[in-house]
């Protein structure tokens, strides 16, 4: 979360601490339906079984502790807040690591998005699952997954992004590529109206202040981290109303919270 410069198994036996953070799956409310940003973490992840390859195994024991019930399925967590599954129309992920993907077989009526790039990771690499991307939970039979194709955009509230990905056709959810966590890592930005504009990074940082500040967690490709951080440091100077919200922030409820719609008009 906040970087090493330790050899990795010299950081998991000796240097390790615990921080607890959450797994988050936004819900935007489209008028074409529920649109998702990421799809969140199957219960079954917490598993051997679901863990075939002996290494990372290992590694997902020894480096995760899993407060994750039965009941957390995303169409269970779904129901919890208020929503059905059924009126999911696309979820659009930052990226295909477990805890980000897990929630597809609960909405296989929705368009699946993911980025070229993730996705030819996911089909291409021999060992996808050693970078925590499990191919037989993502490759679901029926599931309808679409690649993000980004285009050149100069929209002024996109700067200082250059290509983009209208998701559903109005500007209203723009994806912009921000790599450097996992191959095909991408943000979201969701326009509201009489709102302030969200920008959802994924796991780009693990907070807003990381970000900031440039400091980048252990995993990933730091310099792709850092050029992606200096967008995004660019996009909040050129609209300091813009909410940063990163998936395993553990401010990202309050924050959504005290960003509600009629915010802005109030302002
Ligand atoms: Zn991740």
């Amino acid at each position: 979360m906040y970087g090493t410069r330790k050899p990795g198994l010299w950081w998991v036996f000796r240097s390790k601490e615990w921080v607890t953070v959450p797994m988050n799956v936004f819900v935007i409310e489209h008028d074409d339906g529920l649109v998702l940003f990421d799809t969140g973490i199957d219960p079954a992840a917490t598993t051997r079984a679901y863990w075939p390859d002996a290494v990372t195994n290992w590694f997902v024991r020894h480096i995760f502790r899993f407060d994750v019930d039965p009941e957390d399925r995303l169409g269970d967590a779904l129901r919890r807040a208020g929503y059905r599954a059924e009126d999911v129309t696309a979820a659009v992920h930052s990226h295909l690591h477990f805890d980000h993907a897990g929630g597809i077989a609960d909405i296989p009526q929705a368009d699946l998005f993911v980025a070229r790039d993730g996705w030819d990771f996911l089909v291409r690499s021999s060992h996808p699952e050693r970078e925590y991307v499990t191919r037989q939970h993502v490759l679901v039979p029926g599931a309808r997954w679409r690649l993000l194709d980004f285009s050149p955009t100069d929209d002024p509230e996109l700067a200082p992004f250059t290509e983009a990905c209208d998701v559903m056709g109005d500007g209203s959810l723009m994806v912009v590529p921000t790599p450097g966590h996992l191959v095909g890592s991408v943000s979201m930005l969701v326009r509201r109206a009489a709102a302030p504009p969200v920008l959802l990074i994924g796991d780009l940082t693990y907070s807003e202040e990381l970000l900031l500040r440039n400091q980048t967690a252990g995993t990933g490709d730091k310099e792709a981290l850092l050029q992606s951080y200096a967008k995004v440091q660019t996009m909040k100077a050129n609209n300091p109303d813009l909410v940063v919200v990163a998936s395993h922030d553990t401010t990202a409820v309050d924050k959504l919270a005290a960003a509600r719609i009629g915010d802005l008009a109030a302002s």
